[in-house]
């Protein structure tokens, strides 16, 4: 390595940066890509400022997703709600705290005559979908509210989706730094047991699903039997856990209650 990339990697190393190495190397290609110095880049990252939002980008499902401070970052693990939504029969979809978008937009992408709307409460986060939806094109297959919750939707759905804010206010306390200090906590925790998105969506999803349409929630890998005993609770059918890739609790599917 020449002395500008090993300077780099020391600087990383010491910030705490897990596989120096390989960031350098991502960052000295983003610094090319973008015409920028790799040192002021490198600075970036060692503030642990995550590596998408100095790329501005992040890869999920099929395509790149804009991403800044304003939403979530796209995780993988969100694949899991994403696969489970195509596996169902629909042609409208909301989904709830859309933030970039991601599950919306690669849902609607990989059904092309589908149509859907997105809510969010922040504008922000709102501003960086709408950029995700034309960048994909979708744009013209999609509508964006600014609403908490269903408190500005109209109309029926086939499916409803949400990744909610679901980390314990506790939790959120523990949450590592690059999470902290750079994704809007809006997103993460909805504060005190992390359900009371759960509450709301079981409680209210009905009103606007059509009558055999389903809910997919994303949940916490220890949330899947109180998310399941809300929705069971509120008479929803079928109600169901999905597991992710690694195998761990992290969706739940429920059909309209009759
Ligand atoms: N899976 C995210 C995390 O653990 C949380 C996402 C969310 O709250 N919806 O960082």
């Amino acid at each position: 390595m020449s002395d500008p990339l090993a300077t780099a990697v020391v600087r990383l190393h010491e910030a705490g940066i897990p596989d120096p190495h390989t960031e350098v190397r991502r960052l000295d290609a983003l610094a090319r890509e973008q015409g920028k110095e790799l040192a002021d880049l490198v600075a970036r990252r060692a503030t642990h400022e995550p590596f998408s939002h100095i790329a501005g980008h992040r890869a999920f499902w099929n395509h790149e997703f804009f991403v800044n401070a304003d939403v979530l970052d796209p995780r993988p693990d969100t694949e899991t709600l994403v696969e489970a939504a195509l596996s169902l029969p629909f042609d409208t979809v909301l989904d709830l705290g859309t933030g970039s978008g991601c599950i919306l937009f690669s849902i609607l992408a990989e059904r092309p005559s589908t149509t859907g709307t997105g809510t969010d409460i922040s504008a922000d986060a709102l501003t960086v979908a709408q950029r995700n939806a034309d960048h994909i094109g979708v744009a013209d297959r999609m509508t964006l509210i600014k609403s908490d919750w269903f408190a500005e939707v109209e109309g029926h759905f086939d499916l409803i989706t949400s990744n909610p804010p679901y980390i314990t206010e506790a939790a959120y306390a523990e949450l590592h730094p690059t999470v902290h200090r750079f994704e809007p906590r809006i997103a993460l925790t909805p504060g005190g047991d992390g359900l009371n998105p759960y509450r709301v969506i079981a409680a209210q999803a009905a009103d606007y699903l059509t009558s055999e349409g389903y809910v997919l929630v994303e949940i916490g890998f220890d949330q899947g039997d109180s998310v399941q005993a809300i929705f069971r609770a509120q008479g929803w059918r079928d109600v169901a856990c999905i597991p992710d890739l690694n195998g761990k609790d992290r969706v739940i599917r429920a059909k309209a209650p009759q």
